[in-house]
């Protein structure tokens, strides 16, 4: 289930406070992947917390910034407003998850399918459970039970996480000891979950980046967010930089089996290979790294299919890396290869194809990219 390997590790982590930004420092550090739970009514507010006889920064990010911080990492929903759940009226639970869900997707660019219960104490039960699921777009939910094992969930849309970071800390170092350890026979997930700020309560960063240092990189976990180590691939949230870009459909039948963005990455996913790499990048080139030296051919194959333009971003080797625009909606299905490095797509140099295929070699490229798309 896990890209063939049978642990899985991934964290998710609520509110949306300011230290989020610490925390995915932490996590990008040690190759991590986290979902962050989001109230989009109540960006930017807050301020002093007394928890635990300690005053502490309690402060939401700013709607602008989301997509930014996030990037590379998941958002998923948890109330419009931090709304607690249980016996609240059935029209409210769906406003205040389906909201939240749809108006973090604009921010972020890609749809929000996961969510994890406001609030603390029971914050959750079938009924709450059963109405998001039947009316919302979300596809699982967490709760703030501790199950203290490592089974993956039987009932997606009410699940309890493994261990709490905050005051389970312990705890949660001795699961991690034991899931490195594990050699399972059946799938197995090691999730944990917290809010950010408590790590400033007792200042434990340096403890929780202790315990990061010992469950990351190794080679029989697979390391995602929420989604990825918990939906099928149906509800697939791709990695390739998209803003808007699931509005997006074919311009014309050339490819009657490519109607999305994501259709054509699939495809392109199984197509891109050393040969159609640039020649000057080609050593570099691997199946983990399948979208370096492709981007001028596969933006112009985009453009093809989905019309709109080719920009490129100027690159510190006097190369461009290009990328798609169609109307408000940007993606860049080669993006991948730049790791963690934020590229900025606003502002950039339309691309033309004439110049790009003016080098025989590159129109070649392209053409092989085009026929074993056909
Ligand atoms: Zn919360």
């Amino acid at each position: 289930m896990f890209q063939g390997k049978r642990k899985a590790i991934t964290f998710s982590y609520d509110d949306g406070v300011t230290q989020d930004r610490r925390l995915i420092e932490l996590f990008d550090k040690y190759d991590l992947k986290a979902t962050f739970n989001l109230n989009s009514g109540l960006f930017n507010t807050g301020g002093p917390m007394l928890r635990d006889e300690v005053t502490i920064p309690h402060v939401r990010m700013r709607a602008e910034e989301v997509e930014k911080i996030y990037r590379g990492h998941e958002v998923a929903a948890h109330c419009v407003t931090h709304r607690f759940l249980v016996g609240t009226p059935e029209e409210e639970i769906i406003e205040q998850v389906e909201n939240d869900r749809l108006a973090l997707s604009d921010l972020v660019g890609y749809e929000v399918r996961g969510f994890a219960f406001p609030g603390g104490g029971i914050n959750h039960d079938a009924r709450a459970a059963r109405i998001i699921r039947e009316n919302t777009g979300v596809k699982y939910c967490r709760t703030t039970d501790s199950s203290g094992n490592f089974e993956l969930p039987a009932d997606l849309h009410e699940f309890k996480p493994t261990v709490y970071h905050h005051v389970e800390f312990d705890r949660m170092i001795e699961l991690g000891k034991q899931f490195v350890e594990l050699k399972p026979e059946r799938d197995q997930l090691f999730y944990i979950w917290g809010h950010a700020y408590e790590f400033d309560i007792h200042n434990t960063w340096d403890k929780f980046e202790e315990f990061l240092k010992m469950i990351s990189r190794r080679d029989d976990i697979y390391y995602g967010t929420n989604s990825d180590v918990l939906l099928d691939r149906e509800d697939k949230i791709y990695r390739y930089y998209s803003f808007r870009a699931d509005k997006i459909r074919a311009a014309n039948e050339n490819y009657p089996s490519i109607k999305t963005v994501s259709d054509l990455y699939d495809a392109l996913d199984k197509i891109w290979c050393a040969e159609t790499c640039a020649p000057r990048l080609r050593d570099g080139w691997s199946k983990e790294n399948k979208t370096l030296g492709q981007c001028s051919i596969t933006a112009f194959l985009a453009q093809d299919i989905f019309g709109g333009e080719v920009y490129g971003i100027l690159r510190p080797d006097g190369n461009y890396h290009c990328y798609n625009a169609v109307g408000d909606s940007v993606f860049d299905l080669t993006s991948e290869q730049f790791g963690k490095e934020k590229l900025d797509y606003s502002k950039n140099f339309l691309q033309h194809r004439e110049e790009h295929f003016a080098k025989e070699e590159k129109r070649k490229r392209y053409e092989m990219l085009k026929n074993a798309l056909k």
